[in-house]
């Protein structure tokens, strides 16, 4: 059988504060374990996507397969669907599904792709014949953490209030007149402000801790929350402050340590 045909589930390791060789023990288990009980379907164990870029391994294996994709990730959906159109990840078709996790367990994670893989079959050749096991593949890419806008370009109704509110250089126009995030690490690390202008309810931060910035909400909830609440204001503070950051001189504690050192090998020789 072709493996081409099979349905992929990706697995997504959440960005995790445990020591490294535990979590990758848990997670590689787990997908050996999935892949035993799943032999329809191929497996691919990422490291924690957000923090990824285009040209990540991560990315590239997903982008390598074609065919429906089950997402499980610990983002929102409505945020993990989007990351994976920014990574070139996801298909025209729009058929994958984007499924948060709570516990990155077989128990829970099991029902979950049995009910994808009831409704996504293999297809072609494999529907025929019958289907021998692919190894799973477990990408392991050490990621540094990462935080930028997402944007939900079904929601997006193209006022560019972002590209002219955001004073780091994030954002950018393309060819259709449509907002990109064109440079992410300029983002400020923990600056949400741009979601809480977009009128329409675009923008996510997938780590924030309120439901309406990290996607856990619907687009239409999240604009009309804006509209009744007037978040216009405070996203400007919040944006100062970050201003204010960048303007603060930097003290370089190492460089001032020196200094003081200097100063008393002067003193001693005088
Ligand atoms: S502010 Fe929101 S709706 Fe307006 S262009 Fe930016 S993402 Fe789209
Ligand atoms: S969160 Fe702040 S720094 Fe990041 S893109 Fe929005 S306005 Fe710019």
């Amino acid at each position: 059988m072709e493996s081409a045909h099979l349905p992929t589930v990706v697995l997504v390791r959440p960005r995790t504060e445990s020591p490294l060789f535990e979590a990758h023990d848990h997670f590689r288990l787990l997908t050996d374990q999935l892949a035993e009980q799943f032999p329809n379907a191929r497996f691919i164990c990422v490291p924690f996507l957000y923090d990824a870029t285009g040209q990540s391994l991560a990315t590239a294996a997903i982008r390598q397969w074609t065919c429906p994709k089950l997402v499980l990730s610990s983002l929102s959906p409505r945020a993990a669907q989007w990351l994976f159109h920014e990574w070139d990840c996801d298909e025209p078709s729009r058929q994958d599904s984007f499924h948060q996790v709570e516990l990155y367990t077989i128990e829970s994670l099991g029902p979950v792709v049995e009910n994808f893989l009831k409704t996504h079959p293999p297809a072609g050749e494999a529907t025929t014949s019958p289907v021998s096991p692919v190894s799973p593949i477990y990408i392991d890419e050490t990621l540094l953490p990462r935080w930028y806008p997402i944007i939900d370009y079904d929601a997006c109704i193209g006022c560019l209030e972002c590209v002219n509110f955001c004073l780091f250089g994030v954002y950018t126009i393309d060819t259709q007149s449509r907002p990109v995030v064109e440079s992410p690490d300029a983002c400020r690390n923990g600056c949400p402000a741009c979601s809480r202008v977009c009128p329409g309810g675009a923008i996510m931060f997938p780590l924030h801790a309120d439901a309406a910035i990290s996607g856990q909400l619907d687009a239409l909830t999240v604009a009309r929350q804006i509209q009744e609440h007037d978040t216009a204001r405070r996203a400007r503070e919040i944006r100062n402050e970050h201003l204010d950051q960048i303007a603060q001189p930097k003290t370089n504690k190492a460089t001032d340590e020196l200094d003081q050192l200097i100063d008393e090998a002067d003193r001693f020789q005088e």
